[in-house]
């Protein structure tokens, strides 16, 4: 069995680009013992991989050059050789970037295309929508009347979080780029309010929205979204810090003056709590995640949308796409049928 791959050719300084990349064809060895051979139905592109293209310090270890993409895939077993997976069963792995793969059994999840489409794996049902739920019920802790603020809200954890945070009885105010993403915020995610960070008066914009102030501000993106966000958090405001998107692509710090003073002074007078996480340290809360959001789903609740691109030829510029915000909800590559 042949895999056609996509492997990191060069590590990117700045926005990766074509030549960070490259497409080959090789052979795949196995399956052996208590592996299984997959066909890669869904690739599922995330803002994390652009860390791992790069050996800077992380909290997982780099791609090697040379080595195929990774990423989280659903796929159709071909071949097993353990019969608890059958040939055409349905899992989620974590293939990378490429059309077959072998993998271990004890790592794939069996899924249930009956239940929900297959690729909410990928998103709301999946990683992403883990990320919300722990996220902002552990660390953000909404209360009942508060507010709280999060952008890429249109993404799979912005979208999360905002529907989470309403269905627990707080106000969601959704911050997302263009006025396309934003007439989804209101008409279709039903957060309360909703707006452009790409807005020249977005700062004044957000002071309007929050008249109560900021009392969970779930940080997906940094940058200017944040400098928006500091002075309207009110005292014992939570900030997960889930992500910083904005700042993916920097290539040094950015110039002074140096703000540090000011944001812990900050978090110093209105006891602010900022605590930083990664999805995987709340897998003891996997028992409560998935039955919480297949029930929200079921009743509509909550909502997802996904942007899913045909073939693996468009993965790279669809994931270059997703670090501009290209997106429009989970990017999804379909490789086959
Ligand atoms: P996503 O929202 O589908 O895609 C990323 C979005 O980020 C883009 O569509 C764009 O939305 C926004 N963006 C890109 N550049 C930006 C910039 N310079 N300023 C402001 N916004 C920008 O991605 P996702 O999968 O839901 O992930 C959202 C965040 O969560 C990312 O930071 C990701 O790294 C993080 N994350 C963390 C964990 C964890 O374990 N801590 C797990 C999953 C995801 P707009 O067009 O709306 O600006």
């Amino acid at each position: 069995m042949k895999t056609t791959r996509i492997v990191l050719a060069s590590r990117p300084t700045g926005m990766p680009e074509d030549e960070n990349f490259r497409t080959e064809t090789v052979e795949l060895e196995g399956p052996g013992p208590g592996q299984a051979l997959l066909q890669t139905l869904y690739l599922s592109l995330d803002p994390y991989m652009r860390g791992r293209m790069s050996d800077a310090p992380s909290y997982a270890p780099p791609v090697e050059v040379g080595e195929t993409m990774c990423g989280a895939t659903v796929s159709r077993v071909l071949e097993s050789t353990d019969p608890a997976l059958q040939p055409g069963d349905i899992v989620l792995g974590y293939g990378g970037w490429q059309t077959h793969s072998v993998e271990a059994i004890g790592y794939l999840r069996k899924l249930d295309p009956s239940t929900a489409p297959v690729t909410t794996a990928l998103g709301v049902l999946g990683m992403p929508g883990f990320t919300a739920y722990s996220g902002l019920l552990t660390i953000g802790r909404p209360q009942e009347g508060e507010t709280v603020v999060v952008a890429a809200a249109t993404g799979p954890v912005g979208a999360t979080v905002g529907q989470i945070a309403k269905i627990k009885g707080a106000r969601a105010v959704g911050i997302a780029g263009g006025p396309k993403k934003v007439a989804l915020l209101r008409d279709y995610f039903g957060f309360d309010a909703a707006l452009d960070h790409r807005a020249p008066d977005f700062a004044d914009q957000l002071a309007a929205a929050t008249p109560d102030g900021i009392d969970v501000y779930f940080e997906n993106v940094g940058g200017p979204v944040f400098d928006a966000v500091l002075p309207r958090l009110n005292k014992f405001a939570r900030i997960p810090v889930c992500g910083l998107i904005a700042n993916y692509n920097d290539t040094e710090l950015p110039p002074g003056p140096d703000r540090l003073p000011l944001l812990t002074s900050l978090i110093l007078r209105k006891s602010l709590t900022l605590r930083g996480f990664i999805q995987t340290e709340f897998q003891n809360q996997a028992g409560e995640f998935y039955p919480a959001a297949a029930e929200w789903l079921s009743e509509g609740r909550l909502k997802y949308l996904e942007d899913i691109v045909e073939g693996l030829d468009n993965a790279v510029e669809a994931f270059q796409g997703l670090l501009t915000g290209k997106n429009l909800g989970k990017l999804v590559i379909k490789i086959a049928d």
